[in-house]
């Protein structure tokens, strides 16, 4: 690309490190922006900089929220027995949207994975089984992704809470192995978790 100003072609190359996004979305989006109004860029450029410096981890689930503490675990509503343990905040998402699920979770911030030197140390999974120690939990539901590391994250974890009085379920699954289960519907993300089963047992397909 031959650029005539410097300015467009370094807004261009920003644009375009974003995921999903080629050199020539990035022009047609810096070309769009350069059109709106001056207040109305400043509002997007300001909730992107406030979304980078304000937004925290939940000190009780690891999700990402506006305050120390989630709305989802700051909510008396919520059964504080049960836990659901999620890979990231878009799988929270979507079992939010089912409406099925009155508990509250546990981010993981990823899922264990050999190939790119991702560890159990690397994950949110200490606070989980201390948590489950302290007695405060009845359930713990494993939410996580069916790959080879999703098993691996959920047997690893399964060994962590064995004899620490805590029953492990997971979530059926009418979906295709390797799936993430926020591509999911709603529909069957919402039974999978209602026909939760005993772990390990469940895992068996
Ligand atoms: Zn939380």
């Amino acid at each position: 690309m031959n650029f005539s100003s410097r300015l467009l072609e370094t807004a261009v190359n920003e644009l375009a490190r974003l995921p999903g996004i080629g050199r020539k979305t990035a022009l047609r989006l810096a070309l769009h922006l350069l059109n709106r109004p001056a207040e109305e860029v400043e509002l997007f450029t300001r909730s992107l900089m406030a979304l980078r410096q304000e937004i925290r981890r939940c000190k009780v689930c690891g999700n990402i929220s506006d305050s120390d503490t989630c709305e989802i675990c700051a909510s008396p509503k919520r059964d504080h027995a049960t836990v659901c343990v999620v890979q990231d905040t878009r799988d929270v998402m979507a079992i939010e949207n089912t409406g099925q699920f009155a508990g509250i979770y546990h981010v993981l911030g990823g899922v264990i994975s050999p190939m790119e030197g991702i560890s159990p140390d690397d994950l949110n999974i200490v606070p989980l089984i201390e948590k489950s120690s302290a007695g405060t939990i009845k359930e713990v539901i494993m939410a996580l992704p069916t790959t080879v590391e999703g098993d691996t994250t959920a047997f690893y974890i399964y060994r962590q809470l064995e004899n620490k009085g805590v029953a492990v379920s997971v979530i059926a699954r009418g979906i295709a192995i390797g799936d993430d289960i926020e591509f999911t519907d709603e529909i069957t993300l919402g039974r999978s978790i209602l026909n939760r089963t005993p772990y390990p047992t469940g895992m068996q397909r």
